[in-house]
């Protein structure tokens, strides 16, 4: 069984890494997720007029394993031509980071809500992954593939794939890790 590893960039939420520990493997075939030790915040990928670090960059930094890689970070993410992004990913290249930034109720002058912020990290994490097993989006806007343009979407759409993605998924990871 293969497995999938999360790398923390810089200091982050022990609670979201432990939800992604028990709801992942639920979603991606039963593979094993493994958290490892925590990577520096890369400098030079922050752009400082926009106050923001550039995606991609996070993505390079991330080291092949066989499985899957998920990179989580605190720091808000961009990606040229967005003003923001939740997350990204190498499509099909097993490698994708997110942002937990604008996922606490906070940021958007609410209430904190913990149960809210790991189901939202959730479904993130989920998207970028399924973009990294080579999943694209999806028109069903309840599938956790469906693309997010802000937190309404997020928040509108189950952190689970639809039936469809869900096979195409099963399919791809059984590729993937032969
Ligand atoms: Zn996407
Ligand atoms: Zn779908």
């Amino acid at each position: 069984m293969s497995t999938i590893h999360i790398f923390p960039f810089g200091d982050v939420d022990e609670g979201v890494l432990k939800h992604l520990c028990v709801e992942l493997p639920k979603r991606f075939s039963n593979m094993d997720v493994v958290v490892e030790k925590p990577l520096p915040i890369p400098v030079h990928a922050y752009v400082k007029q926009r106050g923001q670090y550039l995606s991609t960059e996070f993505l390079a930094l991330l080291p092949h394993k066989p499985g899957l890689v998920l990179g989580v970070t605190e720091v808000d993410l961009f990606v040229p031509g967005l003003n923001f992004v939740f997350g990204e990913a190498f499509l099909g290249g097993k490698v994708g980071v997110i942002s937990l930034r604008r996922l606490r109720p906070e940021f958007y002058g609410e209430q904190p809500n913990t149960q809210l912020f790991h189901l939202r990290a959730l479904k993130e994490a989920v998207h970028e992954l399924g973009h990294a097993i080579g999943l694209h989006h999806c028109p069903d806007p309840k599938c956790v593939m469906h693309f997010s343009n802000s937190i309404v979407d997020t928040d509108h759409k189950e952190p689970d794939f639809c039936e469809k993605c869900s096979a195409l998924a099963t399919t791809l990871i059984r590729r993937l890790m032969d």
